[in-house]
């Protein structure tokens, strides 16, 4: 552990957290005086649990962590924008952040006043571990991973995700909000026993909560305890926890088998398109698709109601949409708008 506090930002060391009402005394029901409340009861009167402990229990017995290995935040963007604040030194320190990659990394860069050294993948969108570590420096203090990657789709084998751990310095975060629509596997239980992995996961994605706004980081003890410490204290809702409870309830799994069959479908129909040049292989829940002009089957698509990602001006992506696996229905729907694309 002592790797973590040589990276830790010295403020952010020697922070005092908030001590919340509920933090003093988590007893019983009682007589709540204490939190400046209002006394009318609605359900939502009272303010929610600032650790999570239920949700937080039924999350690290579904996936099989200990509490004190998972943080829960407002969606994984929290948990993003955390690590710059814990680990980063506005205007002095570096992320490392692939190209192409999921666009937030680079925005909470900025709002963090945080250098972005930026590492092209190479062809098919593969990960070179050398070219990616020439890439920091010394004051390269994270490194972020997106497996599967969005937009590309593709996932990276785990032995060069941690490979890349073993030799980095600083932090490596491995985003794995699309893992539960990959065959190659999760770095969670790696990330127990590390002292440097923190691996972010979602109920945005596969389990169908993004409008809830729940996200997960998976780490030491030691990453998690800071990650806890500079959160706002109630930064989960108890009307998004109590209803995340409930929907985990419900299995997922014909759902996600279903989105991979119809992405394994799509796959291979859609090359058979004279318009489409290559379909990239996807691990997750969508496929980046390189057109002759993007920009005009975006326009058509609108035109037709079916709203799709394009990507086209992304560095690495030129010529790309990314399409999102829908219904088995709403699949049919893009292909017969297809079937009717005029060249
Ligand atoms: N990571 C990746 C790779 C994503 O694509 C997204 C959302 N599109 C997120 C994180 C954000 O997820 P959340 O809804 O949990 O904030």
């Amino acid at each position: 552990m002592n790797r973590i506090s040589s990276l830790v930002r010295p403020n952010i060391a020697a922070l005092t957290p908030y001590s919340t009402a509920r933090d003093e005394y988590d007893g019983p029901i009682g007589i709540f005086l204490d939190a400046n409340e209002s006394p009318y009861d609605n359900g939502y009167n009272r303010y929610p649990d600032p650790h999570q402990a239920a949700l937080k229990a039924r999350i690290g017995e579904i996936k099989g962590i200990p509490v004190e290995n998972l943080f829960l935040g407002n969606g994984s963007d929290e948990a993003i924008d955390l690590i710059f604040r814990i680990f980063c030194e506005p205007g002095k320190d570096n992320a490392v952040i692939m190209s192409p990659s999921y666009g937030m990394y680079g925005v909470a860069a900025a709002i963090n006043d945080v250098a972005v050294r930026s590492f092209r993948l190479g062809a098919d969108f593969k990960l070179d571990p050398e070219e990616l570590l020439a890439t920091c420096d010394g004051r390269t203090k994270v490194i972020f991973l997106c497996s599967p990657n969005n937009p590309s789709g593709n996932a990276f084998p785990k032995e060069k995700l941690l490979d890349i751990c073993d030799r980095f310095p600083g932090i490596v975060v491995v985003d794995e909000a699309y893992v539960d629509f990959s065959e190659k596997g999760s770095l969670a239980k790696e990330a127990v026993e590390r002292d440097n992995l923190i691996v972010l996961q979602t109920l945005s994605k596969a389990r169908a909560m993004a409008g809830l706004r729940i996200g997960q980081a998976i780490s030491n003890t030691g990453i998690i305890r800071l990650m806890s410490m500079v959160k706002y204290p109630y930064n989960l809702s108890r009307a998004a926890m109590e209803k995340a409870f409930e929907i985990l309830e419900k299995p997922i799994d014909k759902e996600i088998l279903t989105i991979i069959n119809e992405r394994k479908e799509l796959y291979i129909i859609l090359p058979r398109y004279p318009f489409v040049e290559k379909v990239f292989p996807s691990d997750a829940n969508f496929l980046l698709v390189r057109v002759n002009d993007a920009d005009r089957l975006y326009e058509y698509l609108l035109g037709k109601g079916i709203i799709v990602r394009n990507r086209s001006r992304v560095p690495g992506c030129a010529g790309c949409l990314r399409l999102t696996v829908g219904l088995p229905e709403e699949n049919d729907a893009l292909l017969t708008a297809l079937d009717n694309y005029i060249l």
